[in-house]
Formats: C-alpha cells, sequence, structure tokens
C-alpha cells in the first residue's frame, strides 16, 4: 500500500464513522504564539478542547503537518540516528471533541488497523496509563489483546527515554491519560517492547498515541473530571507506512526511496543505503515545507531553525562530495511525491527552490573553509576529547556554523564540544564590540539576544543517540530559537 492511499483509507475510514475531514493547518500555528510550529495534529484544535472555540462538529479527522525541530519536542537530534523520527512527518489523527470517549477510541483504533490496514494482532502491543484500569479493561476484556501484551506506564519523570502516557496541554488545562499502540518489528531488529530499558531501539515503534482528556488541572495542581472528556489521537503516517509495506525503517518507505534516490542522484552517490541521504531526504520535506509556510531562513526564531536544518543537509550534501548547490533540485522530487496531498507545495514550487537556492549559495561559500578548519581541529584530537570553544565560535562567527551543526559533526567524530568556552568566547567578542561602540552590530550574532549563561551540557554517549546541549537550562535549539 502506496504512502498515499495509507493517508486516504485513514481518512476514508473516519469520515464513515461520522469524522469531518479537517484539511492539514499551516506549520506555523495560528492560535499560540508560544509555540514554535506544529507538532500534532490537535494543535488547530486546541481552543475547541478547552471550548474557548466552537465547531460545528463534534468528530474530526486530518493529516497534519508536522515539524520537530526546536521548542518543547525535537526531533533533529535523532534524524540520522532512529529509524522511526523524522523533522518533518505527517501525524493522522482523529478526534472528539465531548463526543465519543474511550471505548470508541479504542474500538475504532484497533478496527483500522486489523481489518482495514490487516495488520496481524500478534504483532500489536499497548501501552495504558498506570492507574487507567478502565483503559486496560476494555484493551484486555473487550478487544482480547493478552495480558502480556499490554505494559502499565507511569509519568515516569526524569526517566528520559520511557513512554510517559499522562499528557497535558501545559501546567494548567486540560489532561489525561494515553494509550499507545507499538508495532513489532520482529526479533532481527534490536530494541525492547515499551516500557523496557531497550524500548528506544527500533524493534517496538511507537505507531499512535490515543490521548483522553479526561480532567482539567488547575494552578495548585487539583485535577476534576471534565464535564464532556475528549479524545486526541496521533499516528506517524511513515511509520504506519513502514510497517504496512513489510520494511523496518520509515526511511524504506516509497515515499522516502524517491527521495533518497534524488539525493543519492543530485550528490553522485551510488550507495543507496548511505545515512546522508536520509538526512537530506527528511531536511528537504522540513524546508520545503517550512518556506511553503512563510518561514525564511535568517537568525532567529523560526528562521534560524530552517536554517540550522538548511545548512545541516548541505554538510551532508558535502560529506558526499558535493559542494555546489544541490539541495533545491530535490524540490521537483518533492512535489512528485507530495504534491498532490498539499497543493501549495506545487503551486510554490518555484518560490521554495529560490529560497533554497539563495540559501546555499550563501552557505557554500564559507563551508567548504569552515570544514577545512573543522577538519583540522578534529584531526589532533582523540575519540573523546572535547572540540574548543574559540573553534566552535570561529566557526559559528566566521564560517555559519550553527553550534548544533558543528556538535553534530563532533558527535559523528565521538568528539565532545566544549560550550562554556564558546559561550566564553562570543561574550570576548561582545565584550570587544562594546568597548568599541559597536554593540548593536555583535548582538545580532548573538542567541537572538537572549543572555547566555552556561549551566552545563549533557552528552549522552552511552547509547550514542541523543546530544543535548543546554544553556540557560534550555537546549540550544530553544535558546537560539528565541
Ligand atoms: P517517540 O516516543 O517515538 O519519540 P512520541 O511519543 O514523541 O514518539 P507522540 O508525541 O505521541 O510521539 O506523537 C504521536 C505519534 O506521532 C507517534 O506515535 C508517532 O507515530 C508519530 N511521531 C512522533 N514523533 C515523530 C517524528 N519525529 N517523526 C515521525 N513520526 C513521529
Ligand atoms: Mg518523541
Ligand atoms: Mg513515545
Ligand atoms: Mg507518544
Amino acid at each position: 500500500m502506496k504512502t498515499s492511499e495509507i493517508r486516504q483509507k485513514f481518512l476514508s475510514f473516519f469520515e464513515s464513522k461520522g469524522h469531518n475531514v479537517v484539511p492539514s493547518s499551516s506549520l506555523i500555528p495560528g492560535n499560540d504564539p508560544t509555540l514554535l510550529f506544529t507538532n500534532a495534529g490537535m494543535v488547530q484544535f486546541k481552543d475547541v478542547f478547552t471550548g474557548k472555540e466552537a465547531r460545528s462538529y463534534q468528530r474530526a479527522v486530518s493529516s497534519q503537518r508536522c515539524v520537530r525541530a526546536g521548542g518543547k519536542h525535537n526531533d533533529l537530534e535523532n534524524v540520522g540516528y532512529t529509524a522511526r523520527h523524522h523533522t518533518f512527518f505527517e501525524m493522522l489523527g482523529n478526534f472528539s471533541f465531548g463526543d465519543y470517549f474511550k471505548r470508541e477510541a479504542i474500538y475504532h483504533a484497533w478496527e483500522l488497523l486489523t481489518t482495514v490496514y490487516n495488520l496481524p494482532p500478534e504483532k500489536l502491543w499497548v501501552t495504558v496509563y498506570q492507574e487507567d484500569d478502565e483503559a486496560y479493561e476494555i484493551w484486555q476484556k473487550e478487544i482480547k489483546v493478552p495480558a502480556e501484551r499490554i505494559v502499565r506506564i507511569g509519568d515516569n519523570k526524569g526517566a528520559r527515554y520511557a513512554s510517559d502516557n499522562f499528557w497535558q496541554m501545559g501546567d494548567t488545562g486540560p489532561c489525561g491519560p494515553c494509550s499507545e499502540i507499538f508495532y513489532d518489528h520482529g526479533p532481527d531488529v534490536w530494541g525492547g517492547p515499551p516500557g523496557s530499558p531497550e524500548e528506544d531501539g527500533d524493534r517496538y515503534i511507537e505507531v499512535w498515541n490515543l490521548v483522553f482528556m479526561q480532567f482539567e488541572r488547575d494552578a495548585d495542581g487539583n485535577m476534576t473530571p471534565l464535564p464532556k472528556p475528549c479524545v486526541d489521537t496521533g499516528m506517524g503516517l511513515e511509520r504506519i507506512a513502514a510497517v504496512l509495506q513489510h520494511v523496518h525503517s520509515n526511511y524504506e518507505i516509497d515515499l522516502f526511496q524517491a527521495l533518497i534516490k534524488a539525493a543519492a542522484r543530485e550528490t553522485g552517490t551510488t550507495d543507496l543505503g548511505n545515512n546522508s541521504l536520509k538526512v537530506i531526504a527528511d531536511h528537504i520535506r522540513a524546508c520545503s515545507f517550512l518556506i511553503v509556510d512563510g518561514v525564511i531562513p535568517s537568525n532567529e526564531g523560526r528562521g534560524y531553525v530552517l536554517r540550522r536544518i538548511v545548512r545541516r543537509a548541505l554538510r551532508h550534501g558535502h560529506k558526499l562530495g558535493q559542494s555546489g548547490v544541490f539541495f533545491h533540485r530535490l524540490v521537483a522530487d518533492l512535489v512528485a511525491q507530495m504534491g498532490d496531498a498539499y497543493p501549495e507545495l506545487a503551486t510554490q514550487q518555484a518560490r521554495v527552490e529560490q529560497v533554497l537556492r539563495q540559501e546555499e549559495e550563501r552557505f557554500s561559500e564559507t563551508l567548504e573553509n569552515g570544514m577545512k578548519i573543522l577538519d583540522g581541529a578534529l584531526a589532533s584530537l582523540p575519540e573523546g576529547g572535547v572540540l574548543d570553544g574559540q573553534t566552535l565560535f570561529t566557526l559559528y562567527d566566521t564560517y555559519g556554523f550553527p553550534v548544533d551543526l558543528t556538535a553534530d559533526i563532533c558527535r559523528e567524530r565521538k568528539v565532545n564540544v566544549d560550550l562554556p568556552g564558546f559561550e566564553a568566547a562570543m561574550n570576548r567578542q561582545r565584550e570587544q564590540a562594546r568597548a568599541a561602540g559597536k554593540f548593536k552590530a555583535a548582538e545580532g550574532l548573538s542567541y537572538s539576544g537572549v543572555e547566555t549563561r552556561f549551566e552545563g551540557y549533557e552528552h549522552l554517549q552511552a547509547e550514542g543517540r541523543v546530544t543535548a546541549l543546554y544553556l540557560n537550562g534550555v537546549s540550544v535549539d530553544q535558546v537560539q530559537a528565541g
């Protein structure tokens, strides 16, 4: 089943169950200035859930374009490292605004997976929130999922990878337990069942999250039952496509294979399994859709996230031996894959190409020289060594290497980065500029004017999966995103 068919079947299934088909909203949330990007299907319905906004329907279904590359959800560091994460992806979701609740949500999900998508039930695992006996009983007694494949999961506060299974919109407001559905890709793939320490492997993949909005939390933390509980669900289109196309990685689905081939063509790469091709294929989607939705590369906020993604893609092109411009030429291939589902992508193709081309030209002048500096510095460092702050700063300031880009290259070479040193170098530059009366000009080079006080950074090398860099207690991405 092609990705486009899978999307269509989801929408039609829920339409047949009385849901209103609602188009994807923009990646720039219109109703929440605190949110960097639309990162879930429920974002456009936030005010409907809280009752602030009324719609003519009580059930909705959508395929929502999402970006998780900054802010609360950030999967940028996972791209190229896991089989299931993208910066841009589509979230299929069905929603009930005070209409049906847990039982129907679970029945619908199971029916779709096992009868429309025809998945073997024995490959599916489910998780419920620790205290949610109601959901547990529905899964076990009514759906008849054997107890050994139902896992109770708590808040897991502090646990980095484990599922959380209690959802909240914010510190106050609607919240409630989740129930997630996982697919077992089989023993050939490394990983453990949900809730186990190996959950983050690629064997048991979370495909669908069912959120049961059941309580309202007040400022004192008291939870009162909502008069009309709601349902919000999200299933990653690329993940369910991997399952239905019998492949173990999102990057092996039809849509991604087409983009990977295009990236190989443009970079002259023969090995289609090369990891850099996956990253480029991922990034062309995020960059193109961000531009379609009005973001342009810049030095702060959303524009800086876009710039960082473009530069990462170009660096991977460079790694494959492509030092010229190439990235914008993939837009046509993306339009061929996704233009039908997203006509706005097709109509804006020329503009997207032009914005990307300009950004490529801008960076390709310094990329080559910056890489020479970095390669030179890395050549003298052993594995586990630390790249000094002055080099990080020079790359940032003179060559346009965002810190996370340099950190990503260092991660590949198993080298750490000295963020305090970077910050010190930045402050020195500011002081000098201030002394010279040029403070304003230098400010533009800083993280959107945010004071950068270093508080420590974590480099989780144990699994080689996540690099989190913290300044002022938030990840570098958040600081840079303003
Ligand atoms: P994971 O634990 O795998 O990071 P999640 O729990 O963060 O996923 P949710 O916030 O529950 O994800 O989002 C709902 C669904 O969206 C997930 O079950 C998954 O299918 C999909 N999804 C989430 N993040 C991504 C991503 N970065 N790329 C592709 N699909 C994603
Ligand atoms: Mg996640
Ligand atoms: Mg999860
Ligand atoms: Mg989840």
